[in-house]
């Protein structure tokens, strides 16, 4: 069987998937789902692993250049982390205007966001709209986990294989899998025990959860328990919430958006999408660039006081400064301690909720009253920063010797971030080698795209990349660009593989690491850096650089004939691309933002 072999996806089997699916109807699409028979021996150009935003982008695109393309996604929609995570209050914390696919003006135009932070299920009703609107969903086979990826070396392809029977291969193997897609299932002590119910945010049920009179336990206070806790706490007869590291956040100030709003954006929509591509943090909002330390404490308490009353992430671009020096992050620290302190009507219970650590060193979170809930008689705080949570019994959990009764337990216990779903799959290189035992000492890539022993795997936010650091659906866009425009080239030229070259990994994976050192984000412990899961080696995953600075790397790096990279069995060589670069991530550095003095001392601020 050889990859360049192209065969379409059997009509009996396209048709089980298709009819009767639709997005509204969960139980149809399981029904089809079960009945689709294993598929054995086709051959795609490429298997994208995961339909979320990602999955869905690299499909589209994939498409449009006339590759043929099988997708397999864990769960029974799309929408990755807007299918699986429907706890209460989850929402986005970047602008919905912002937080959308950028690829079609007229999906931009015909998309009406109801919220500035719109909620999950609108998300969710999002994707499903943007897959029946690219006729995707015919080419993605749900209900369906990819459980093991093995590099043939004599075929050149990868073969894929699924827990539902599949076995396929394919030249190319995309990885969507996600940053935050494998949930964190904290293995406490007796957890068997509890006979109540137990959930996880990111494996939200679908049915909902009624919580009305019953006695709830949250552990964790990250960004998923802090949208939920509120909600929670409405329905509940008694709340207590276990937490271990105090979190700062930010009022979001949600809002309805009114039709003027939206339109004015929509006038000129492409000039805000480039707005916000030129900024480091991939999405566009007023940022100061003056150094906290050269203000006054007058002029610091204003301006915080203006970004609070703003709102969300954009609070950290208060001033240009805050996460590189430590004096300066004190300063905005004290000031959303404080505002902790003036929320918080017990005085022991607002001192445990107020941080000590970095502000924003872990990722920050926006609320809508997240503190006020800790006013209300029925929610207690418990900290477990020095006294861990003992176990689960089977009414409860025990802490420092104390049962707190609960009826339910909600673990907000987060993801094993950026490699979590990378290593839940049996991935087999060159000579055997596995991609887990690669990523050992952390995970090693160049430019976050692909990984030096694993050829044509391509693996969209990788790590190395800014993924998480940038408004995620930019950073998908950008990566799914760059991959699309790289496979069409490998067409036009022949080739069968492509691979990064040692030097080229290394030294990037050297440059990330030191990039990660200038900001104060590499400071503590947090997902970022991996050590939220125990046994994991410390590696700051995402690239702190900033999104139009590591855009123009890979402009770069395409311009220069794949700088870094071979490309094996090309008919015709690998000459400089017939620049097929998407003209619009030829992202200009915003020098509002970053200054040149900024660059040259590579102080390049991100949220
Ligand atoms: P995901 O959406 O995670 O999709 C990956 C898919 O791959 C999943 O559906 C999963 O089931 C599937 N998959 C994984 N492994 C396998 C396998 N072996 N076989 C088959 N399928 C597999 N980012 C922002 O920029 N702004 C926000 O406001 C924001 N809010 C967030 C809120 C929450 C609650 C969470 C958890 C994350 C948030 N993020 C946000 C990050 C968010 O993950 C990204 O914005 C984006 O949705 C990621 O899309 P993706 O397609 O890369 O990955
Ligand atoms: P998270 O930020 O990793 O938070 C997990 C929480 O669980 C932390 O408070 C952690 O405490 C706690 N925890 C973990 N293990 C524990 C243990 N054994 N005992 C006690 N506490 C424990 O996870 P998340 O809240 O799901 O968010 C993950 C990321 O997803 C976010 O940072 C964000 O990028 C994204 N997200 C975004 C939004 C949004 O607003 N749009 C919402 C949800 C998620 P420690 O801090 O001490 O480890």
């Amino acid at each position: 069987m050889r990859c360049n072999h192209r065969i379409a996806w059997p009509v009996g089997a396209v048709t089980q998937l298709t009819v009767g699916v639709l997005s509204a109807d969960a139980a149809l699409v399981m029904q089809h789902q079960q009945q689709r028979s294993p598929e054995v021996d086709a051959v795609f150009d490429a298997v994208i692993v995961g339909a979320g935003f990602a999955g869905m982008y690299m499909l589209h695109r994939l498409r449009g250049l006339g590759f043929t393309a099988r997708v397999y996604e864990a769960g029974g929609g799309v929408g990755g982390t807007w299918y699986w995570n429907r706890y209460p209050g989850a929402r986005c914390d970047v602008e919905s205007m912002q937080y959308s696919f950028s690829f079609s003006e007229e999906l931009d135009q015909q998309w009406d966001w109801s919220e500035k932070y719109a909620p999950q299920p609108e998300i969710l009703a999002y994707a499903n709209h943007v897959a029946d609107r690219f006729g995707l969903r015919q080419h993605i086979a749900f209900e369906t986990r990819v459980t093991a990826a093995s590099f043939d070396e004599v075929a050149k392809c990868w073969r894929i294989e699924t827990d539902r029977g599949d076995r396929v291969a394919a030249k190319f193997c995309i990885m969507a899998v996600g940053c935050l897609s494998a949930a964190n299932h904290v293995p406490f002590r007796g957890r068997e025990d509890f006979r109540g119910a137990l959930y996880h945010t990111g494996e939200w049920p679908h049915e909902g959860v009624d919580f009305t009179g019953l006695r709830v336990g949250v552990i964790g206070t990250g960004s998923s328990a802090i949208q939920s806790i509120p909600l929670i706490a409405q329905q509940a007869s008694a709340l207590t919430v276990f937490q271990r590291t105090a979190t700062y956040s930010v009022p979001a100030w949600n809002a309805k958006l009114t039709p003027e709003y939206r339109n004015a954006i929509k006038a000129d929509y492409p000039a805000l999408r480039a707005k916000a591509r030129a900024r480091p943090t991939g999405f566009y909002f007023p940022f100061n660039m003056k150094p906290a330390l050269e203000a006054t404490p007058e002029e610091r308490d204003r301006q915080y006081e203006e970004a609070w009353q703003r709102g969300g992430l954009p609070f950290l671009g208060a001033f240009g400064d805050l996460l590189f020096e430590k004096a300066a992050n004190d300063t905005i620290a004290e000031f959303a301690r404080n505002k902790i302190r003036t929320i918080v009507s017990d005085p022991a219970t607002a001192e445990l909720l107020c941080p000590e650590n970095v502000f924003g060193c872990k990722r920050l979170c926006v609320d809508t009253g997240y503190f006020e809930t800790y006013n209300l008689p029925h929610v207690k705080l418990v900290d477990v920063s020095k006294t861990p949570i003992e176990r689960f019994t089977a009414d409860g959990i025990e802490v420092n010797g104390t049962e707190y009764p609960l009826d339910a337990i909600v673990c907000a216990t987060g993801f094993a971030a950026m490699t979590g779903s990378f290593d839940r799959i049996g991935i087999t290189g060159r000579s055997g080698q596995t991609l887990a035992e690669k990523w050992r000492a952390g995970p090693r890539t160049y430019l976050g795209v692909a990984t030096v022993g694993f050829p044509n795997l391509l693996t969209i936010t990788g790590p190395g990349s800014p993924s998480v650091l940038a408004s995620m659906i930019q950073a998908i866009e950008q990566h799914v660009d760059w991959m699309a425009d790289c496979m069409a080239h490998m067409r036009d030229i022949g080739a069968a593989t492509v691979e990064p070259i040692q030097a080229y990994q290394d030294e990037w994976v050297e440059h990330v690491n030191e990039v990660s050192k200038i900001s104060l984000r590499s400071t503590c412990s947090s997902w970022y850096v991996g050590t939220n899961i125990p046994g994991r080696p410390r590696v700051f995953m995402p690239y702190i650089g900033g999104f139009p600075v590591y855009v123009q790397k890979c402009n770069e790096v395409m311009s220069n004939g794949f700088e870094g990279f071979v490309m094996e069995g090309a008919a015709s060589g690998n000459e400089a691309p017939r620049v097929r670069l998407t003209e619009r991530w030829r992202v200009p550095l915003d020098i509002e933002v970053i200054s040149p003095a900024a660059v040259a001392a590579k102080r390049v601020p991100v949220v």
